[in-house]
């Protein structure tokens, strides 16, 4: 695993409000009953705790754009970080309200992705690989390896830092202990350093486990027994609508290799191209004609998601 400080980025998550329900979501939409948004002084005090921080700071939810404070928060960050160091993660949700602070706050580091297709994959990250797999030597080197932790980033919530982001959405849903304190400085941590967080995140993840990934067309987030019954207590809006699938087997590793060879979790767009959006000069106005087709598909969305009170596939 990467120490901390050697990742490219570190995610302030300012929300975890979104206007989808994706399954599978790597910050649980949907399961939780109440939605944050993080209040200024800790989007300040997380900023000032990255001092020094060779990598980017992103911000991202949730929906970051739903944060009612999102001008002042754009307004702290081009106080504070400079601006090849500033991104932001949106689905293109409130981009009109927004267009201008965001342009002149990210420029071209803007990640774009509507969520909208019903052919996007996600990797089943409730199947905690320690229900599913008895090789615990294999499960190790999965663990290591781990794709989210070498590709992505570190996060912090209002709970605090974490060497993963997926670590920090499971201590938000499943009211874990929180993050490291959020000091000058708190990214300074080797795998060593954040063994406490691997030993209590990991082995009830599914990110790192070769597992086939589920399209957003099935509508149902897959879990292993102890997870479901975690959600099964915490009564999760989601599993109450009958919307998480238990798998309740074991897989050899035999079984998990074949699984392993063609794997490409972080290729989630199923069998769509990539789309790319770095909207501010050329593709902009492509931009703003896809943003507003998906925004009417997404409010038609929202509307039959409280008139059925089903799982949303999107
Ligand atoms: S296994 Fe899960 S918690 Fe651990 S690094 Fe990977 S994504 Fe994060």
């Amino acid at each position: 695993m990467k120490a901390i400080k050697d990742t490219w980025l570190i995610q302030i998550e300012i929300t975890n409000a979104c206007v989808f329900e994706c399954t599978n979501c790597t910050r649980f939409v949907g399961h939780h009953k109440k939605t944050y948004f993080m209040d200024l002084e800790t989007v300040e005090k997380a900023i000032e705790s990255l001092e020094g921080f060779k990598g980017g700071i992103g911000i991202m939810g949730g929906e970051p754009l739903l944060h009612p404070n999102f001008y002042q928060i754009c307004q702290l960050l081009r106080k504070k970080v400079s601006l090849e160091k500033r991104f932001l993660w949106t689905s293109g949700y409130n981009w009109k309200k927004y267009r201008s602070i965001i342009r002149k706050t990210f420029q071209e580091n803007v990640y774009y992705n509507d969520h909208a297709t019903p052919l996007q994959k996600h990797q089943p990250i409730l199947i905690a690989i320690k229900d599913v797999l008895e090789d615990k030597a294999y499960m190790e080197e999965l663990i290591s390896k781990c794709w989210i932790q070498e590709k992505w980033s570190p996060s912090i919530n209002p709970k605090g830092g974490f060497f993963c982001e997926v670590a920090a959405a499971m201590d938000l849903l499943f009211d874990g202990p929180g993050g490291y304190p959020l000091e000058k400085g708190w990214y300074n941590k080797t795998p060593q350093d954040f063994k406490d967080q691997i030993k209590r995140y990991c082995y009830n993840c599914g990110a790192a486990l070769p597992y086939p990934a589920v399209s957003n067309k099935e509508g149902k987030d897959y879990s292993s027994i102890s997870n479901y019954k975690r959600l099964e207590d915490l009564k999760s809006p989601r599993f109450l609508k009958g919307c998480v699938k238990l798998v309740d087997r074991k897989y050899t590793t035999k079984e998990i290799k074949e699984f392993a060879k063609d794997w490409q979790p972080w290729n989630y767009l199923g069998e769509e191209k990539r789309k790319s959006y770095y909207f501010l000069y050329g593709p902009f106005w492509g931009f703003i004609v896809k943003v507003s087709k998906n925004i009417r598909k997404k409010i038609k969305k929202i509307k039959n998601k409280h008139k059925n009170e089903t799982c949303i596939n999107l």
